[in-house]
């Protein structure tokens, strides 16, 4: 391990969007700080608490029973003040007073770029990636992901039940914001016919109603289309589908209970290894870095470099998605047969 190269308090923010296991991430950086001999104060409603002076004192047992509660012990807010060169020196001035001389800052990309600004006004800041949406570039991993898609998979199966009962066509919107990862994985963990991602859908919506039609031929009893968030418009496209097929259809939009519930093994075990690397990267001196995942190693990255990054979604998953909805891609040939 390495010394402590003279940090003596360090804070920790949540930001953005809440996701289930930042607790267990807030909890590691506590703990992980008080064993490494530091104070370590906690930051309420990420950037508004900087700049708002909504410090508390954190001690081992202010995170006792938190690793299975979803949500933000210390609460997350979206912050339009730090954006402006005045909430920055507000926030850095606020570091100053409470003697934070590293910050711990759990969140998505917008976050990221806020610890930047405090980055380059000499306060040291680590950053850990916390979205369910899992659009993070430097990381293969994000913290909630694991549990979103688990909470969604869930609600899809007893969705796809009382569709089958009603022989209905459902569509399944779930978040995920301009990112397909949420649809993609519950569409091949649901056994999807459809999944309409943002990085893929071309609102081509009569090849949908086709494969609808196609499939109700063929004597299958429900037809599910996970659809993504940044598709969207799924009541108006189940009415339109509707008419089209004269099947019943129904949208169910999942939202936010998407973001609940206590975090999977995953969730609770990549969130405290991902604080505790954050302490011990403050401990070290280092500034400016994002913890990240990836093949199957923990690592970090400068915050410019990770923000500078993109990542694709994967073609090869999206083609196995489409291989084991088995009609959709059926030859012409097969469908015309199907008709006939
Ligand atoms: P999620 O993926 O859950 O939305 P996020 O961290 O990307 O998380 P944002 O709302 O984009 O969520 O950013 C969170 C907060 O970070 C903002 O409310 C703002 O306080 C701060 N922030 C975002 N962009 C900037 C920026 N360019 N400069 C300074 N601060 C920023």
């Amino acid at each position: 391990m390495a010394e402590n190269k003279g940090i003596k308090t360090i804070g920790v923010l949540t930001s953005g969007g809440d996701a289930p296991g930042m607790n267990a991430a807030i909890r590691a950086v506590v703990r992980r700080g008080i064993a490494r001999g530091l104070t370590v104060k906690g930051i309420r409603r990420g950037y508004s608490g900087l700049i708002e002076e909504d410090i508390v004192d954190m001690t081992a047992k202010s995170v006792s029973d938190t690793i299975a509660k979803g949500g933000t012990i210390l609460y997350t807010a979206r912050c339009a003040e730090m954006r402006t060169p005045e909430g920055v020196q507000k926030a850095v001035a606020t570091c100053h007073k409470f003697g934070i001389e590293g910050l711990v800052v759990i969140g998505g990309d917008g976050s990221y770029r806020g610890a930047e600004k405090l980055a380059n006004e000499g306060i040291n800041v680590i950053g850990i990636p916390g979205t369910i949406d899992l659009d993070i570039a430097c990381t293969e991993y994000t913290i909630g992901f694991d549990t979103a898609v688990n909470t969604a998979m869930d609600a899809i199966d007893k969705v796809r039940d009382t569709s089958t009962s009603h022989e209905r066509c459902s569509i399944i919107e779930v978040m995920g914001r301009h990112a397909g990862y949420i649809a993609l994985w519950c569409g091949i963990a649901n056994g999807a016919e459809d999944i309409l991602l943002p990085e893929k859908y071309d609102f081509d919506e009569q090849k949908l109603i086709d494969n609808i039609i196609d499939n109700r031929r063929r004597g299958k009893t429900h037809h599910i289309i996970i659809n993504a968030e940044g598709v969207g418009h799924s009541a108006s496209m189940a009415r339109r589908i509707e008419a089209a097929t004269g099947i019943e259809t129904r949208a169910t939009i999942l939202g936010h209970m998407q973001r609940g519930g206590s975090p999977t093994c995953k969730d609770r075990v990549y969130a405290s290894t991902m604080g505790c690397i954050a302490v011990d990267l403050l401990i070290e001196g280092k500034t400016k870095r994002v913890v990240g995942y990836n093949n199957g190693e923990f690592s970090d990255y400068d915050i410019n470099e990770a923000l500078a990054m993109s990542k694709a979604i994967s073609e090869y998953q999206v083609e196995i998605a489409q291989s084991l909805s088995h009609n959709y891609y059926r030859s012409e040939a097969l469908r015309a047969a199907d008709r006939s």
